[in-house]
């Protein structure tokens, strides 16, 4: 019997064979660019030190209100809502929040969206503008500091289909009624008082209750 070695990045047990071919690493870590795993290593050190569920000096820098958040005309998103029959987008808002999860969308003519992904206890707020190139996410003091339950996770979905797509981190994570009450600020020209738009980082790593 010969005796598996851990791989140099991951908790892959190896060949000592495996080990010496490829650096210490396993088949799968080899296949991989040492850049993407030494960032690997460093979001797992975020992580380990509590540091990925508040937002970075980097992402605070970067706080901006985009204008169309204040004085926007939002509507329905027109692919996710065509089989829905809704009038207004204040209609799609008050009936999301009679479920206990889901999404709402809405669009402005210059290439603004607004997505609520919400559950049963949390809501996430993005603002997305293709056009612009700005992509923020909402954060306010009541927005989570810890880790997300996984059953109260939020997926970023798909604004077209609904499909979801990534695990947002736990800290772009508010109560939900919070993130409704952002939502018809936006519908009625409001500005939501206390709320910091923040530049979304890549959030790839985050994994369903992990980050
Ligand atoms: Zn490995």
């Amino acid at each position: 019997m010969t005796q598996r070695v851990k791989c140099a990045e991951c908790d892959n047990m190896i060949l000592p064979q495996t080990a010496a071919d490829n650096d210490g690493l396993c088949a799968q870590c080899v296949k991989i660019s040492p850049e993407l795993r030494a960032e690997k290593r460093e979001y797992e050190r975020q992580l380990a030190e509590g540091l990925v569920f508040t937002p970075s000096p980097a992402e605070r820098a970067n706080s901006k209100l985009p204008p169309e958040l204040a004085n926007g005309q939002w509507q329905l998103q027109p692919e996710y809502y065509a089989e829905r029959n809704f009038e207004s987008a204040m209609d799609a808002i008050i009936a999301a929040k009679t479920e206990s999860g889901g999404n709402v969308f809405l669009v402005t003519d210059d290439g603004g969206q607004l997505n609520l992904g919400f559950t049963d206890r949390y809501g996430v707020c993005e603002y997305q503008n293709q056009d612009t190139g700005d992509f923020r996410y909402a954060y306010t003091k009541s927005n989570l500091r810890e880790q997300v339950p996984e059953e109260l996770h939020v997926v970023q979905a798909c604004p077209c289909c609904g499909v979801g797509m990534l695990w947002y981190p736990s800290r772009y994570h508010m109560p939900r009624d919070r993130a409704f009450s952002l939502l018809e600020n936006a519908v009625s020209g409001c500005e939501s008082p206390g709320v910091e738009w923040l530049e979304t980082d890549d959030f790839s790593y985050t994994e369903h209750g992990r980050g």
